[in-house]
């Protein structure tokens, strides 16, 4: 099959979704297009910010990172090393490789270190991994951006990712994170700092394929605290339908941002929408570290005094 832009070369990635196939020179430019696109729509990045690109050392984060210095971003790469035996050292390796090609330096905060390992913090103070590592990286998201003068962070969340965390909030019902879910979270002040998602509108394949045909070598392997999260359930539900229906996580997604408000006032409107725990608009300080929360200390401090009190199960 020939490639449908330029008519010339043979095409080397098929996008039923778009009714096209491309040439690997002709997929450059569509992807740096749609991630442009993405960009642009929600005004998430000003040419003059300076953005933190959160990378794991799998394919979405390597890839954003590659894109947006590509599109002539400043930006620095943060690994937070989870702590996780040989995983985590593997993925440390890929992202140092990665970053010296391009001439930069991660920026890496080893949690074992920080005194919160997953693994060990997840049992010691008796609550779910991912759910440990989600306070875990918001806190350092934040901390860094704050402490180094970024204005903005950046994660490698992409359309299949964004699609099966809908589905998954729609099917439980769960307004509070319907009315978050968004690639555009804006900055609160006092620390909370803007997050922006600028993978939304490309595919888990499609990123694959642009990582692979500009050689980036990344991590393979999945997390080994992922075996049973359930936004891969979602995800293959998802797949099951595209596969049937090209274009469904697309319409999916993107109907959703459309849609957004009026659907959330009819969600509100059926009392199923929770307000912010403490009602407050802006985030006060962490008694303990400083850091913005809405509670009294925040959920890394929190955890921390878990952690330590906690004896291993
Ligand atoms: S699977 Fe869970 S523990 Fe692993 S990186 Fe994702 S959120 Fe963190
Ligand atoms: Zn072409
Ligand atoms: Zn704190």
């Amino acid at each position: 099959m020939k490639c449908k832009r330029c008519r010339k070369a043979a095409a080397a990635v098929d996008l039923p979704s778009h009714h096209s196939a491309f040439c690997p020179d002709c997929f450059f430019v569509f992807f740096r297009r749609q991630v442009e696109e993405g960009i642009r729509k929600f005004s998430l990045l000003e040419p003059r910010d300076r953005v933190l690109v959160c990378v794991s050392g799998g394919k979405d984060s390597l890839v954003l990172w590659d894109i947006l210095m590509e599109l002539g971003y400043d930006t620095e790469g943060l690994y937070i090393d989870l702590g996780i035996e040989g995983y985590s050292d593997r993925s440390g390796e890929k992202i140092a490789a990665f970053a010296a090609s391009r001439g930069k330096e991660p920026i890496v905060v080893d949690l074992r270190r920080e005194g919160v390992p997953i693994p060990e913090a997840a049992k010691r103070s008796r609550k779910e991994e991912c759910s440990v590592c989600g306070t875990v990286k918001r806190y350092f998201f934040n901390r860094v951006a704050a402490t180094r003068g970024f204005t903005v962070v950046a994660t490698g969340h992409n359309l299949d990712d964004e699609a099966a965390r809908l589905l998954g909030n729609l099917l439980h019902w769960h307004g509070d994170h319907l009315e978050r879910q968004h690639p555009l979270l804006p900055g609160e002040g006092g620390g909370l700092v803007r997050k922006v998602k600028p993978l939304w509108r490309v595919s888990e394949m499609e990123t694959a394929a642009y990582g692979f045909l500009k050689g980036i070598d990344y991590v393979t392997e999945e997390c080994p605290m992922s075996e049973d999260a359930t936004s891969l359930v979602y995800k293959e539900a998802l797949s099951l339908l595209e596969e049937k229906m090209p274009g469904t996580r697309s319409r999916l997604y993107m109907g959703f941002l459309t849609k957004k408000g009026t659907f959330l006032n009819f969600l509100t409107s059926a009392e199923i929408n929770e307000a912010p725990p403490s009602g407050a608009e802006h985030p006060g300080t962490c008694a303990v570290c400083g850091a913005p929360t809405y509670a009294e200390t925040c959920g890394f401090c929190r955890l921390k005094e878990k952690v330590g009190r906690g004896a291993v199960r």
